[in-house]
């Protein structure tokens, strides 16, 4: 037999799925709400006018494309330091912050994952349940038992933090449990201030290692707002991981601009840690692509730019709460035996919104409005044209 006779066809992506479903489906009044971007009110991508002015001004300069250094943009490092850490920050003083580039958030989850095998290799990883759905499998590519830490409560529609704390506090030392930093993907219930505290000191008191995933910084309360935890983590002393990622804060999926960034309890600890992660780096991809750091260190340093990234991330963040007030109030109407109101206490471009299996599968084949199985909507895809409808469609299915 040849090498591929018997390998088995992979399962097909389940969110992508959604989308091949949707493209083939003739209904004019079609939506697909089972994506994970950012869509505006025209129920497209958005090209932000901050990213169209830094490629012009790096056009008016066009340089050659030699390699960039392994860990990425020094720029780009910098200004990625001060929007996770805030630029005063005092891990970044006294120098115990490393961060390099990489390709978009999924790519610094990677590089951290590859790098806790090379040093910690009997660890094992805790994510909560359910999360996003890559992150069980690149933990487990990266050679990782993943399990799970109780977290979402179906019956009050938020957080089981009495589950989560007590799971916190009975895995082993030294175990990875891998956080979202805000706007928790797929449920859109995050921790209160009061909750992220006790997580903060458990986590440090039980030598547990923290993997922050912001992929969403500026989505939920604001930027500095939403970078909160990352600074009170890495105040309580580290070691800590955060990937972050400028997909959709920048609206630059394709561009695949990312960081990871891990805090260390001196300088010098931190001097040998990038030094080893240029060794992952190099041995993976070799050095990160210049386009997309270049755009997003341009925009982060350029005062002008800056001001305007920030109105923008605040039109999109905006748009996402008033999207969310019309649903609940829309629903109010339309089925007055149900509560919705949970829907606005959630942040992020994502809703567990409670309905099941039976209904969105009736949306699917009866509306043609496309949703996750497990109920997740992204409210990011909805706009004034289209909610009507997929109002009434809702109030018809949990009838
Ligand atoms: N982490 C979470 C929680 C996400 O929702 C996503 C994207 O959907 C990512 C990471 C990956 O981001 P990127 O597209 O920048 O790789």
């Amino acid at each position: 037999a040849t090498l591929f006779a018997s390998i088995e066809m992979a399962p097909r992506d389940p969110i992508l799925g959604i989308t091949e479903a949707y493209n083939a489906d003739k209904n004019p009044n079609k939506s697909n709400l089972g994506v994970g971007v950012y869509y505006d009110d025209n129920g497209k991508v958005p090209l932000l006018e901050c990213v169209r002015k830094a490629e012009a001004l790096l056009m008016e300069k066009p340089a050659a494309r030699s390699y960039l250094p392994i860990d990425g943009l020094a720029a780009y490092d910098k200004a990625v330091q001060e929007l996770v850490f805030g630029a005063d920050s005092k891990v970044i003083q006294e120098k115990r912050a490393v961060t390099a580039q990489a390709l978009g958030g999924t790519g610094g989850l990677k590089l951290g994952a590859d790098f806790l095998k090379r040093f910690s290799p009997n660890s094992q990883v805790w994510i909560s349940d359910p999360s996003w759905e890559n992150h069980r499998a690149l933990f487990e590519s990266a050679g990782f038992v993943v399990n799970n830490y109780p977290y979402y409560d179906a019956a009050t529609k938020g957080v089981n933090f009495e589950g989560m704390i007590g799971s916190l506090k009975t895995i082993p030392a030294g175990s990875i449990v891998v956080l979202h930093a805000c706007c928790h993907n797929p449920t859109g219930a995050d921790l209160t201030d009061a909750q992220w505290k006790e997580v903060i000191q458990v986590v440090t008191e039980r030598g547990l290692i923290p993997f922050l995933d912001m992929a969403y910084q500026g989505f939920g309360d604001g930027i500095a707002e939403d970078g909160k935890v990352v600074r009170q983590f890495a105040e309580a002393g580290g070691p800590v991981f955060i990937s972050n990622s400028f997909s959709k804060s920048f609206s630059l999926y394709g561009e695949r601009v990312g960081a990871l960034s891990i805090v260390a309890v001196t300088a010098d600890e931190a001097a040998r840690v990038l030094s080893q992660l240029k060794r992952v780096i190099r041995t993976n991809y070799s050095n990160p692509p210049t386009h997309g750091g270049q755009v997003v260190a341009t925009v982060l340093s350029t005062p002008e730019l800056r001001k305007l990234w920030e109105d923008e991330l605040a039109g999109m963040r905006v748009r996402i709460r008033e999207m969310r007030e019309a649903f609940v109030n829309k629903l109010k109407e339309k089925a007055p035996d149900h509560n919705f109101d949970f829907v606005t206490k959630q942040r992020g471009m994502f809703s567990y919104s409670g309905l099941t299996k039976p209904q969105v599968d009736k949306l699917r084949d009866e509306y043609a409005i496309y949703a996750v199985d497990t109920g997740r909507i992204c409210v990011a895809a909805l706009n004034t044209r289209n909610i009507d409808y997929v109002i009434d469609a809702i109030a018809k299915v949990i009838k």
